[in-house]
């Protein structure tokens, strides 16, 4: 069963069987895409992760409560661009350990952070926040598609790491939203294959230091919706499989 915490009533949530619920919360940003995909990329993709995810664990018989989603992150690399919203690292690690922190209080310990949005400031909040929720003993489950076990599963574009509105989070976008894909430049874009991963480790800390004037890297004009909807699916089962980790290790304890 797939909940939608915002449509629920109070005494729905608290008649849900507390032991087999699992929260989900879509992360992602506010934050330049190139000139051809929308500021709320990021947040399209979480939710499809989350939604694509919390399908396959409900078809396991588990209660899934669908949070709203958390669309403000710290994005520094792109701040520089209109329409970008960087805001603290400490807002998102606060908010996101208290999103648990309540959801424990009502028996739901255990919630799993689908995160689109891989700025290492976003990465270092989100495990701040994994760590003071294991502080406070509720399990706060985020598969971070940055380290090689997951990563290895996506695209080689992605695995590469020019993976700002290129072809991987262009293909899913055009699966989730083609109403909000400017095609006509996409297809115009040369490709930018600089790679954000190699750009930290010499420490640049924005996109144009890292060869993104324009806010994309990789391959943004070979994106096609098949290849998104196949990204998702496989987003949905990695977060499956974390989830699905996650509970054995608890009851094994
Ligand atoms: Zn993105």
């Amino acid at each position: 069963m797939l909940h939608d915490l915002m449509e629920l009533t109070w005494t729905a949530v608290r008649d849900l069987p507390a032991e087999r619920t699992i929260a989900v919360l879509p992360a992602g940003a506010i934050e330049a895409h190139g000139p051809h995909l929308p500021l709320g990329t990021d947040v399209i993709i979480a939710e499809a992760m989350a939604r694509a995810g919390g399908e396959r664990l409900a078809a396991r018989g588990l209660h899934l409560l669908m949070l709203p989603s958390l669309a403000f992150a710290p994005a520094p690399f792109a701040s520089a661009f209109a329409g970008t919203l960087h805001t603290p690292a400490g807002a998102t690690t606060a908010i996101v350990a208290g999103i648990a922190s309540s959801l424990s209080t009502h028996g739901i310990r255990v919630m799993a952070i689908a995160n689109a949005h891989h700025d290492p400031a976003q990465v270092q909040a989100l495990r701040a926040a994994v760590d003071e929720a294991a502080a406070a003993g509720s399990t706060l489950l985020f598969p971070d598609l940055t380290r090689r076990r997951w990563a290895e599963r996506l695209t080689p574009e992605f695995r590469s790491g020019a993976c700002h509105a290129g072809r991987y989070e262009g293909s899913i976008v055009l699966a989730e939203r083609p109403d909000l894909v400017r095609s006509e430049v996409m297809a115009t874009l040369a490709p930018n294959p600089q790679s954000l991963v190699d750009a930290i480790r010499r420490g640049d800390a924005t996109f144009a230091a890292a060869g993104g004037a324009e806010a994309y890297f990789g391959f943004p004009a070979e994106a096609t919706a098949d290849e998104g909807r196949q990204i998702v699916a496989t987003l949905g089962a990695i977060l499956e499989e974390a989830v699905l980790e996650a509970l054995s290790s608890r009851t094994t304890v």
